[in-house]
């Protein structure tokens, strides 16, 4: 019953896509979404028609729960990517054990594709003050790459790439083998004196190879804009000059080399959602624009289709 009914779920989004393709869009599947449900869910769908998106992985804050992403599936199945809660509130940072339960919950009901973000080290954002460290090797993360290994169903990772806060995510790749872990971020420098091995590509190159079940998003930082905690340039994966950007080419060759292993999200959430278009934008001339175009179609839809249905794209 639940497999059939997950087999008509896969065929609406893949239709979704068809229908983009058919009209000369190169469609974009949206990993991370942090939907604050402040928003009228209209205004989500009429932003994504007019950038491409053909779907959303909708994660949710502790307020709505996982459960609120699959009532907006139903009234988009078309859009909506039933997507669990995020792990970036008091709850999940304190550690509540309901929480994870519920989430375990979730997982094991088979209705979710995805999982949300779960952070680590977060440093302060331009949208958020937390300034926390659950650490990767916790407990609850222990959940986490569980579930991802039990079900086969991804999620999100944020942790703030410092040298010495990356031992703690080596043990758990090196443990949960099957885990699909969706590194946030990519191509984010926030301290060039305490990030030294990322963010370098040579860094991610690195561990790329050695982990195969590993992948990244895209920073989504305005191409020049700074950190608000660290005042230093966020996304380096741009070249500016003058008004003229473009995607560096050490990251295209990164992109072209390993085009299985990246995928685009626009971490919009709702204090953050007059940029929707801009870091759509940003990804789709700058980034998908200047890469070869069949590692463009992996990296805004063919990896995220595999990730989430377990299945290559079929043309
Ligand atoms: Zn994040």
């Amino acid at each position: 019953m639940r497999r059939d009914e997950r087999k008509g779920q896969i065929q609406v989004f893949q239709a979704r896509i068809r229908e983009l393709l058919s009209k000369g869009i190169l469609p974009i599947v949206d990993v991370e979404h942090h939907w604050g449900g402040n928003i009228p869910i209209v205004e989500l769908v009429a932003k994504m028609d007019m950038n491409g998106v053909a779907l959303t992985w909708l994660g949710q804050n502790e307020n709505h729960g996982s459960k609120n992403s699959l009532k907006l599936h139903q009234r988009y199945p078309d859009r909506i990517v039933p997507t669990t809660v995020h792990g970036d509130g008091p709850l999940w940072h304190g550690r509540d054990q309901s929480f994870l339960e519920e989430l375990a919950a979730d997982m094991r009901s088979g209705k979710y594709f995805a999982m949300g973000e779960f952070e680590a080290r977060h440093y302060v954002s331009n949208t958020n003050n937390r300034d926390v460290h659950l650490p990767v090797d916790s407990e609850s993360f222990h959940v986490v790459f569980r579930l991802s290994e039990e079900t086969g169903v991804p999620f999100l990772l944020h942790h703030e790439a410092e040298d010495k806060m990356l031992p703690e995510l080596e043990r758990m790749l090196e443990q949960y083998r099957r885990a699909k872990v969706i590194w946030c971020h990519v191509g984010r420098n926030r301290d060039p004196q305490t990030w030294t091995k990322f963010p370098p590509p040579d860094g991610v190159r690195a561990y790329l190879n050695k982990y195969p079940n590993l992948y990244f998003d895209l920073n989504q930082a305005k191409p020049g804009g700074r950190h608000p905690g660290t005042g230093y340039v966020d996304a380096i994966l741009y070249d500016m000059s003058g008004t003229r950007v473009s995607l560096k080419p050490e990251w295209r060759r990164l992109f072209e080399e390993s085009p299985d292993r990246f995928v685009i999200g626009s971490d919009v959430n709702t204090g953050r959602w007059e940029g929707y278009d801009s870091v759509f934008d940003t990804f789709r001339t700058v980034v998908l624009g200047s890469l070869r175009q069949d590692v463009a179609e992996k990296v805004a839809y063919k990896n995220a289709w595999k990730l989430v249905t377990g299945e290559d794209w079929r043309e």
